[in-house]
């Protein structure tokens, strides 16, 4: 099971909907990213070895191609522009030097 919680930044107002890292759903596995090009933390899809497949390659089991596809931002279809979250840090992608915290006040899902 994948989830996913609200992180907030201390000193704007972003907020985002992530599973901060790594997470494995029961299909699909998640690690989160600042996108460069659109300023957004985001869920990327991947697999167990780090390789990244599109959702419908996925779904569909057809990973047979194990060549390493592209990154690709799910908010701006970037694919030059991601980073890895660092999620010890979990700086704002929006301020010079926010960081995100849990927000208690929002909410948690369980995506998958
Ligand atoms: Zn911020
Ligand atoms: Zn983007």
């Amino acid at each position: 099971m994948g989830s996913k919680r609200t992180y907030k930044c201390i000193k704007c107002d972003y907020t985002v909907l992530t599973s901060a890292g790594k997470d494995w759903g029961m299909i699909a596995v998640v690690d989160t990213y600042i996108c460069n090009s659109c300023k957004n933390i985001v869920d990327v899809c991947i697999d167990r070895e780090g390789e990244t497949y599109k959702r419908h390659d996925i779904l569909f089991k057809n990973m047979k191609n194990k060549h390493r596809l592209d990154l690709t931002c799910p908010k701006c279809s970037s694919k030059t522009d991601l980073i890895k979250w660092k999620t010890r840090l979990r700086p704002c992608p929006k301020c010079d030097d926010g960081k995100m915290e849990v927000d208690p006040d929002g909410k948690e899902i369980l995506w998958d």
